[in-house]
């Protein structure tokens, strides 16, 4: 972020009985989506954020880091680029640059699903900013009646107009992937001006990037 700290979002979600964590602006820990992961087991809730997050980790075993051990050599650079020449996030999204985010999603052979997205949303980010990747629906979405789905891209376009919803929706609906994910993409840019890009897999097995 913005004070020089790592701040991550992560989510990952099951298609059987829509089960789904989140952690938003934790703390440098190694594996955000395995914490999301422990807030959907451990916890009755979707969503941990900022330094109840970081604790909830701590308290179940997850080592937090110094800073610096996740912040590669590229990720300095860019940040310390960015407090020279500060611009607008969404003019780095839809020129290619900023995306940092993992992307997953499954299907086992009994056509149960589910998805995964984690980041360090965006260099130089204002201290607090949360993007889309943490948010169901937005970041990622599974449901086992049309498949799972992860995005990338500039969140605040993404949230808008949920767009891993939008794509298992469509999914849902009998669209091929393909279809399904670009027409999503492409509606984002018509209503809100932002880029992004997606992966999913249906739930007949078939996917698309
Ligand atoms: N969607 C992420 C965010 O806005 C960033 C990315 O996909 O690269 O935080």
């Amino acid at each position: 972020n913005a004070a020089g700290r790592v701040e991550l979002d992560a989510v990952i979600m099951e298609g059987s009985g829509l089960r789904a964590g989140g952690v938003a602006a934790i703390g440098a820990v190694a594996n955000p989506v395995s914490v999301a992961r422990l807030v959907m087991e451990r916890t009755e809730h979707c969503l941990l954020a900022g330094e109840g997050a970081t604790e909830f980790a701590r308290a179940n075993g997850v080592a937090i880091l110094p800073d610096l051990e996740l912040v590669t050599a590229a990720a300095l650079a860019e940040f310390e680029e960015m407090q020279r020449f500060p611009t607008s996030v969404k003019t780095l999204f839809n020129h290619g640059l900023a995306h940092d985010t993992v992307g997953a999603v499954a299907i086992d052979e009994a056509g149960r699903v589910a998805a995964a997205t984690s980041t360090g949303g965006i260099s130089c980010k204002m201290v607090g900013r949360v993007g889309d990747s943490p948010l169901i629906g937005s970041g990622c979405y599974a449901d086992d009646f049309a498949g799972a789905v992860s995005t990338t891209g500039h969140g605040e376009s993404i949230m808008r107009l949920n767009i891993a919803r939008q794509i298992s929706l469509a999914l849902e609906g009998g669209a091929p992937p393909d279809e399904a994910c670009a027409a999503a993409l492409a509606n984002m840019r018509r209503r809100v001006g932002g880029c992004g890009g997606a992966i999913c897999v249906d739930r007949t097995g078939r996917a698309a990037a």
